[in-house]
């Protein structure tokens, strides 16, 4: 079963009936030999990490790198009853930023598809669970989103050296989008169709660390990217399509990938990284540790 399309897996779910993460664990089983039952349990495991590590980080302050973030799950955390986009995507904003922040402080993350973009499935998934949404559609969820992101990976990519955040921070949106619309009882053209959205919508994005730490802008993309998962499920599951299909927004994603100048793609020499404040930032660094 040589699958390249997230389509193939759609119509076959469509039209089968088979719901879409079983079809992606017999894709799975044909193109890797694991068992459906393996696959099941170690989308569990992954599961049970973000739900730890949130449960032992939230509202606490990191040491990173370089010191540009730390502080911040604490303070979303305390203003969270003054929000005004609504409470489930503030939350899904706060688990973001916190794992993101342990990210840039080294602790223990799900790279959802990549390190610097791991603060967005759990951002959505955990928000989804505090919903009420059972765990075992969390975890079938995550099966599907990780044939989004497999999907990507064949035909663009998933790394910022190479076609920018929107390749890492779109990406792990896209693949959150799915797992939300599959976990809360979407369709599986709707599912395709939230991935689809959530990746035009972060189209064109660059990958632009300061320093080449992934700390700014990378940890509060990671909000944005749950916000916007959750958005384009909800959008999705109104009944909004997107006009072009899934694979060719990926191909459109890796063909702009392609055409980003390097200072662009994780060299820290563009964009953000390419600002007086961040050069400052990094003149500092260099000065303190001698560099
Ligand atoms: S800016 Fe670059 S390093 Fe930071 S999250 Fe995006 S792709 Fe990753």
């Amino acid at each position: 079963m040589n699958v390249n399309s997230f389509s193939e897996l759609v119509e076959i779910s469509e039209k089968t009936g088979v719901p879409l993460d079983k079809v992606v664990l017999h894709w799975e089983m044909l193109d890797t030999g694991n068992a459906p039952e393996k696959i099941v349990e170690e989308a569990s495991k992954l599961l049970a990490i973000m739900e730890e590590e949130y449960e032992s980080k939230k509202g606490k302050t990191f040491k990173t790198l370089v010191g540009l973030t730390g502080t911040n799950s604490k303070k979303m955390l305390e203003y969270l009853p003054n929000t005004i986009i609504g409470e489930n995507a503030f939350t899904a904003a706060t688990i973001a930023i916190t794992m993101a922040e342990s990210n840039a402080a080294m602790g223990k993350i799900v790279a959802c598809p990549t390190a610097g973009a791991s603060g967005v499935m759990p951002g959505v998934l955990l928000t989804l669970e505090k919903l009420g949404v059972e765990r075992q559609k969390l975890v079938s969820g995550l099966i599907v989103a990780g044939a989004i992101g497999k999907i990507i990976s064949k035909r663009a990519s998933l790394s910022g050296a190479e076609s920018g955040c929107q390749a890492e921070i779109g990406s792990a949106t896209a693949m959150a989008a799915g797992a939300a619309t599959h976990a809360t009882g979407g369709t599986p053209t709707q599912v395709a169709n939230a991935a689809a959205l959530s990746l035009k919508s972060l189209m064109g994005l660059v990958c632009d660390p300061v320093g080449g730490f992934v700390e700014v802008p990378c940890v509060k993309r990671n909000a944005s990217g749950a916000v916007i998962a959750l958005l384009f499920s909800d959008i999705a599951k109104a009944g909004v399509e997107s006009v072009v299909p899934f694979d060719e927004v990926v191909d459109a994603m890796g063909k702009v990938g392609r055409s980003m100048p390097e200072s662009l793609r994780e060299t820290g020499k563009g964009g953000i990284a390419d600002t007086p404040t961040a050069k400052k930032i990094v003149q500092d660094f260099s000065n303190k540790f001698k560099l």
